[in-house]
């Protein structure tokens, strides 16, 4: 859906447009210092007090505070501006979904990551076209994301993606199935 971009002014920065340029400026530091969490308050302050960091892209739960639009209804109201924009970040326990079939179990454990993070082992999975089932483990979305401070805008290696998931997969699933599950897999994919 196109929106037509407006510019508002706001102190001393603009937004332009309506979800969009979501990393348009770092928070200042009092921004960050007042910055409560969000819908994800409790696990926010937590990985403050922690240090914390995306064992992908290795930010610090500050350094994923960014300009966006804010989700749900009554955090919108409390803490965006009138285009319900305002400073949000999302923290995310990535699931490994290899668990999720019979006899099958999780590559990894649940773990903590950001929400980009997050979104970039889904957009691999779909521009390779991989299994549902599968998940790239923190580790592995390390080596092939790359975020910076303060922004949404995540950068994928997809050539690198599709090597891990060459590799690993196969790997694994030589280890683990019979030769008549894997005649299933190759036949299904
Ligand atoms: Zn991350």
């Amino acid at each position: 859906m196109t929106r037509v971009p407006k510019v508002i002014q706001g102190g001393n920065y603009q937004v332009t447009g309506y979800k969009t340029r979501k990393w348009y400026r770092p928070p200042t530091q009092q921004e960050i210092d007042a910055f409560e969490g969000v819908h994800v308050a409790g696990r926010y302050r937590r990985c403050v007090q922690i240090g914390w960091r995306c064992p992908c892209c290795n930010r610090t739960a500050q350094e994923l505070i960014r300009w966006s639009f804010i989700n749900g209804h009554t955090n919108r109201l409390k803490y965006g501006d009138e285009y319900g924009m305002g400073w949000t970040l999302a923290l995310i326990e990535h699931h490994c979904h290899s668990g999720d079939r019979d006899g099958w179990l999780p590559r990894f454990p649940v773990t903590l990551i950001c929400g980009d993070c997050n979104s970039a082992d889904g957009a691999a999975k779909r521009k390779l076209r991989l299994p549902e089932w599968w998940s790239f483990s923190p580790i592995e979305i390390k080596q092939f994301v790359t975020c910076v401070p303060h922004s949404g805008k995540t950068v994928i290696d997809y050539e690198k993606a599709n090597k891990i998931w060459h590799e690993i997969s196969l790997r694994e699933i030589r280890a683990s199935v019979s030769r008549h599950q894997m005649r299933q897999f190759f036949q299904g994919r």
